[in-house]
Formats: structure tokens, C-alpha cells, sequence
């Protein structure tokens, strides 16, 4: 199962760290891209891309003017589309649902005002508690929860640094050369 994120409505200034960290997240916890649509943010895109540079991949990057044609799009392609958003029906009644399901997923997240529509077009409208919080966290629980806790063992791939755990201190393995940075 593929798994992409669509970040509706980026105001850039506005929404930069938040929309970045919705990137790192995405990565983090088991996603496969993030399609960010709203303004165009040069200086996101470049900070994602840059983190997968460093700390491995693969993981897609793009940017969309049109948020609705990439859900249909995807829709067409046969992707199912989760939409995460606290009036939707409680994560536990239906991530079993989601993760049985074998098609790809496109897991959309808002800003500030989510058009109605989206609410129509989306197969599950998934509530991560009724309580409002944050893109980022409501992506970070629903990814461990349909990934079963797989995402920990994810191994990223072509990247300039690696994490050797450690019990105190830190411990980073140099993978190539990054140019003496
Ligand atoms: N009124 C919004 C809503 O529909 O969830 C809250 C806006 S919040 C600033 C931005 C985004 O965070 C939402 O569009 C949604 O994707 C996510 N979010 C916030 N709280 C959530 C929750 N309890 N469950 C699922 N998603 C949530």
C-alpha cells in the first residue's frame, strides 16, 4: 500500500513550520510523499527536499495548485482517500477498515478552513479524538495506527547520516562525504 499526504491550503509565512513539519512527519511515521498544495513555498519544498538529502529517502516532494484535481486524480488511479479532520468518525471504528483495505491512500490534512467538499470526496473522514489539535499530530497517530507500528522499523535509504542510538550523548554515522559540512 502506497501512502501519499496531501497538506491542503499553505500560506506561505503563515503556515512554514507547520506545513514542514507535516513533511517531516509524514516521513518520519511511514508515508511515501506529501503533495502540498495552497501557496507555492519554495522555501518549504527546498527544506523537505534538503532533509531527505541528509537523512535518506525515498520520499517524494511535489507541489499542486489544485488540491481537488489531485484527489480526483487519485481517485481515478484507484487510490482511496482518507480525510483527517476532528468531525469525522473515531480512528478506533475505522482504521481497522482502512488498513484491511489494499488500495493506496491519500491522507489529506487541512489549515485553517477545510472546504466542504473534501469532506464528500473522501472515502473515510477520520477523527483523531473530537478534540482539536494539529495537523501533525493527527497525522503521526493515524499513520502509527494504520502502519501497526511498522514505520519504526523503516530503513531510509541514500542519505549522508545515520542515528546509532544511544543511552546518553549522540552518536551520528557520516554515510558519504557531504562536502566537509
Ligand atoms: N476545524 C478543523 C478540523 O476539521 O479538524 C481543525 C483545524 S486544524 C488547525 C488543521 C487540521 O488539523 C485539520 O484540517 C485536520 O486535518 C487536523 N486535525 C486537527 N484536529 C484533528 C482531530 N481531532 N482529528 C483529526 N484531524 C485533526
Amino acid at each position: 500500500m502506497r501512502i501519499y499526504v496531501l497538506r491542503l491550503g499553505h500560506r506561505i509565512h503563515r503556515d512554514r513550520r507547520i506545513t514542514t513539519h507535516v513533511g517531516l512527519a509524514a516521513r518520519a511515521f511511514g508515508a511515501d510523499g506529501i503533495i502540498i498544495s495552497g501557496d507555492m513555498d519554495q522555501t518549504v519544498m527546498n527544506s523537505l527536499s534538503r532533509v531527505v538529502e541528509v537523512w535518506g529517502g525515498p520520499f517524494d516532494i511535489k507541489y499542486e495548485g489544485d488540491w481537488r484535481k489531485v484527489i480526483e486524480n487519485y481517485r481515478r488511479s484507484g487510490w482511496r482517500i482518507v480525510h483527517l479532520t476532528m468531525y469525522g468518525l473515531p480512528l478506533l471504528e475505522v482504521i481497522d477498515s482502512i488498513r484491511i483495505d489494499p488500495s493506496d491512500k491519500l491522507i489529506v490534512v487541512g489549515s485553517e478552513k477545510v472546504p466542504g467538499v473534501v469532506y464528500k470526496l473522501a472515502d473515510w473522514n477520520v477523527a483523531i479524538t473530537t478534540q482539536p489539535h494539529s495537523e501533525v499530530s493527527a497525522l503521526a497517530v493515524f499513520l502509527d495506527r494504520l502502519l501497526e507500528g511498522r514505520e519504526f522499523h523503516r530503513e531510509f535509504t541514500s542519505g549522508m547520516l545515520k542515528i546509532i542510538p544511544q543511552e546518553r550523548g549522540k552518536k551520528v554515522l557520516k554515510l558519504i562525504n557531504d562536502g566537509g559540512t
